[in-house]
Parts: structure tokens; sequence; C-alpha cells
């Protein structure tokens, strides 16, 4: 069995052990004689399941107790819609633009809401995370909206970056860096990640909602787009995606052991780290956002001809480095090194970037 190194953005790679375990677990789950796939939602053996994993999440998020999580479908998309849906009250809402996502949420809010961007670095090209203005925030906007780590653009907003208001709740998409680094859920009003990026397979979308937002909202909402009915039916309300919910489960057993998400921010502030440092060290290479910006989770960077940026991505495909072509309107190379790619794989990487200088910078 030859197992690549994959520079996915999403679905991502995912740790090895809990591949392995969900194999050991396929046909037959603890001696309930079936798979997890099989299960009846409404089974005790499922509910621990998706109980273990709400637990976990609850643990290594230091999740407060006034917060519900909830395992709901639609992806972060749905979100984008969700959110204003059940957050609007006054009708207006600020938007913090720092990429392809955060844009999108913005232009799906707007159906709904009044949303206003606060800051875009759209103009150039996203490649850094304006400021945030306290003086620009709304006191009376429903929600405050952020993306905390940009997928497409490879920069990030870190806890300490955040502004907002204290009483505007803050929500953030944070499909690509939840769990790979320490955020204070306390200062978040709502939070979501699709699970296909730090998390699990696709078809989870993690939401953590402070209490006092999962409100009655106008009936004629669609019932499935209604956070109350979910959190009123333990995200049971329908079938759940059980299966992707359980893998996320082991996910968050394996993030347990790792010594829990400020140990795996250490590592992962190592990984990017090494691929930053090779980059800045070349003459060939370059990266394309701010310095200060730079996630830890999608690393991007271009020669600047793009017929060597292919052949880069051709030739580390054959050394088994695969997925590092950059997002389809980007261009050149993206590396995606979330939680689950190994620092082995950060290191091949780098020295077969080192050796692609050697024979075409
Ligand atoms: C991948 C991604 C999305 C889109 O997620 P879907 O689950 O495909 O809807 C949204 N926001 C961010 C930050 C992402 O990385």
């Amino acid at each position: 069995m030859a197992r690549v190194f994959n520079f996915s953005a999403g679905p991502g790679t995912l740790p090895e052990a809990v591949l392995k375990r969900a194999a050991e677990e396929l046909l037959d789950y603890q001696g309930s004689g079936m798979s997890v796939m099989e299960m009846s939602h409404r089974s005790s053996w499922y509910e621990r399941i998706q109980q273990k994993a709400e637990s976990d999440l609850r643990e290594i998020m230091n999740i407060p107790s006034n917060y519900k999580v909830l395992f709901l479908q639609g992806g972060a998309h749905l979100q984008f819609s969700m959110v204003p849906l059940n957050l609007i009250k006054n009708g207006k809402a600020d938007y913090l633009v720092t990429g392809v996502w955060g844009k999108k949420a913005y232009q799906e809010g707007k159906k709904y809401v009044n949303a206003r961007v606060v800051a875009s670095s759209e103009d150039s090209k996203f490649s850094y995370v304006p400021k945030i203005d306290k003086a620009q925030l709304q006191e009376d906007a429903d929600y405050f909206h952020i993306t905390t780590n940009n997928t497409v653009y490879g920069t990030r907003l870190r806890d300490k970056d955040i502004v907002c208001l204290d009483n505007v709740p803050l929500v953030a998409d944070m499909s690509s860096n939840i769990l790979s680094e320490v955020y204070d859920v306390s200062k978040f009003g709502l939070i979501y990640a699709g699970s296909q990026k730090n998390m699990g397979p696709a078809g989870v979308t993690v939401v953590i909602i402070r209490e006092d937002l999962v409100r009655e909202i106008d009936p004629t909402v669609p019932t499935m787009l209604q956070y109350k009915i979910h959190a009123d039916n333990s995200s049971l309300y329908n079938t759940p995606p059980c299966y992707s919910i359980y893998m996320c489960g082991l996910v968050f057993e394996w993030i347990k052991e790792q010594g829990g998400v400020a140990a795996i921010q250490k590592i992962n502030e190592e990984k990017a780290q090494l691929l930053y440092d090779c980059i800045d060290a070349s003459s060939l290479f370059k990266g394309t956002v701010e310095k200060y910006d730079r996630s830890l989770m999608n690393v991007n960077f271009v020669t600047g001809s793009e017929e060597l940026d292919k052949k880069f991505v051709r030739e580390a495909e054959a050394r088994g480095l695969v997925n590092l072509k950059g997002y389809r309107t980007v261009g050149g190379m993206r590396a995606s090194i979330y939680n689950a790619m190994p620092i082995e794989g950060v290191k091949a990487l780098v020295e077969f970037m080192q050796d692609f200088e050697r024979l075409n910078g």
C-alpha cells in the first residue's frame, strides 16, 4: 500500500491512525455486528457515538456550557444563509471580506439583511487581512461576520487580532482552521465549519452557537434551516450524516491523543515555518501574501512562470506529493497542511522544492 502526501485543500488528508481504526471497525462496530453506516440514528449505539463526538469537541475547543454544538448538513455554504435567516433582528450585518469565502458569505447575506463590508482586501487580491477598526462596526448590527482562515489565498486572522463589539454577536467561518490553533470560543456568538478540511470527511457542518442566539424565528423559514429545531432535537431532527459524524469523533479523539489543540498548534506552527522559511530562502519561489497574515493551513507560492508552476506540480506528483495546484482562479501552488499532514510530508515537500530550484532556478 502506498499512501501519498496529500496537500489537497479539501476534502483534505485524514490522520492515518483514524483511517486504520475506521477500517478495523468498518464491518463490526465494537461488537454491534454492523457498520456505523448501517445503524439506526435512533439506536443507543449511534447515540453514544454522537454524544462522545460532541463531548470531545467541547473538551478540545473548551466550549462553554452555554453554547450548543450542532451537527448539520449543507456545508459552510448553507451557513452563509442560515446565519442571517436565524440571527436577523434589525436587518443589518457587518462583514469582513478577506477572501473568496468571506465574499460569498457577504453576497448570500445580502439577500436577507442589509449587509455592509467593514473592510475588504479584494483590491489587492486578498493578499492580506485588513485591520478591523472598531469605529467602523455598527452597534445595531445583528452580527459581525469574519473568516478566520482564507483557504484560497492563504491568510489567517489570529484570535488576538479579532476586534468586535460586546453587544454584537461575532460570527466566524472557521471551516479551514478549526482545531488548528486556539480560539477563545467565549468571544464568539456563532462558529461554523464544514468538516472536510480539518475534522473529517465531507458531509457534516459543525455549528457552535451561544444559547441566547438559538431562538424562535420567522416560521416561514424552512424547518431544516432553523437552528432551534436542530438544537431542540440534539441534531437528530432528521437523519444526520451518521458516518461522517463518527469519523469526526475519531478525529477529535486523535486530537486529544496529540495533546489537544494547543499542542497541535505548536506542531502546525513548526510545519508552516519549515515551508515559509524555504520560500523566503529561495530565489525561485515567492510567497503571495503579507508575512504577518500567513496561514498555518494553506501555504501559497509561485515561481513567477506559469510553465514552471505546472512543471512543479507535475514533478511533485511523481514524487508522491499530490494536489499542490493552486485554486482554479489563483494559479501557482498551494500546499494545504492541515492537522493531519505529518511533518514528514512537509519535510518531503521542502526537500523537493530545494531540488526543483537547483535544477530549474
Ligand atoms: C471550503 C470552505 C468553504 C466551503 O465549504 P463547503 O462545505 O463546500 O460549503 C467555506 N468557507 C471556507 C473558509 C472554506 O475553507
